[in-house]
């Protein structure tokens, strides 16, 4: 694709139906020059690409845009990013979770979402002994902590204002909250039933399948997925591959078809980490995007053009 895939849209100059393709989870190294400021990812400044070179890598394999999550630190950046690309990058904005929730918190949040054009909150606010080990005292975090608590009532602010902006929550999956984050989410629904939320990483894989590939899925995780239509599940396929290391959905990717037979293609939103990924090669990006063709056969081109687009435009409102 060249330069007219800025204008990429549902609808080609035909009228004929094209599926956009879109990379459900990325992250934005450098714009120009300036490397973006984030805390939790260790990547070496060399390796980080710009918005140019991440374009390019796009439109070397087809895809349209890129959902990029930032971190606070460097949405003021971002936010030019998004002025300049708005039909390659779908900004998703972090915020210090520390404050998320004051008054103060929330109307940040609005001015992200309505002047700088972020179209989803991701909130992430790390397992506490993460926070340890990067030198933070969790206690800051308040009691209960966030992490465990969500949906508890000092939270319930940012879950309405999310709801009322029509924005998605982009809450993480760990093996940390993988016993707490179902029952915690199920009652983040049950009270704001019109939000939206995307689970990234999936029900986190590497809790759920053993070593010979069994897969056993927790039953409020499925209730959750199954029962609303606007819950999602971010897929990172073939992510570890090229890195050596096993894949996080078992030996065979069992867990890949698990959430497939379990829940179908419309709840399934592909990503890839590009471009914090260790090698952000033209040719990593193109194996993570074949992958799921390649490896899944059960996957009809329909359920393709979902997962690896259809989706994302559905969730972010594109
Ligand atoms: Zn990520």
């Amino acid at each position: 694709m060249t330069q007219g895939s800025e204008m990429a849209s549902d609808q080609g100059s035909t009228g004929t139906h094209r599926q956009r393709v879109i990379d459900n989870h990325g992250h934005i190294g450098k714009i120009g020059n300036t490397v973006v400021p984030d805390a939790y990812l260790e990547i070496a400044d060399e390796m980080r690409l710009n918005e140019r070179e991440h374009i390019d890598l796009m439109d070397a394999v087809g895809v349209d845009a890129a959902v990029v999550h930032c971190m606070e630190d460097g949405l003021p950046l971002c936010k030019e990013l998004l002025k300049q690309h708005p039909a390659r990058f779908i900004g998703v904005c972090k915020q210090d979770e520390r404050t998320s929730f004051t008054d103060e918190g929330l109307e940040r949040l609005r001015m992200y979402v309505e002047e700088w054009g972020f179209k989803a909150l991701y909130y992430d606010p790390w397992p506490p002994e993460a926070r340890v080990s990067q030198g933070m005292d969790p206690a800051e975090w308040g009691d209960p902590d966030p992490f465990h608590h969500l949906y508890i009532d000092r939270y319930a602010p940012i879950w309405r204002l999310c709801e009322s902006l029509r924005i998605p929550v982009c809450f993480v999956s760990y093996r940390q909250n993988f016993e707490m984050l179902w029952s915690g989410l199920l009652k983040i629904k049950a009270r704001f039933p019109r939000l939206t939320i995307v689970v990234i990483h999936g029900i986190d894989p590497r809790s759920l399948v053993s070593d010979d590939g069994g897969v056993t899925m927790p039953e409020q995780a499925v209730e959750l997925v199954r029962q609303h239509d606007d819950v999602f599940l971010d897929l990172l396929p073939g992510l570890d591959g090229m890195r050596g290391l096993p894949s996080r959905y078992g030996p065979n990717d069992e867990v890949i078809r698990a959430y497939y037979d379990t829940f179908g293609p419309t709840k399934l939103m592909w990503g890839t980490e590009f471009t914090f990924v260790g090698k952000p090669t033209l040719e990593q990006y193109r194996y993570q995007f074949d992958y799921l063709a390649q490896r899944c056969p059960y996957m009809t081109e329909e359920d393709l053009g979902l997962i690896r687009g259809g989706n994302a435009v559905r969730t972010y409102r594109l």
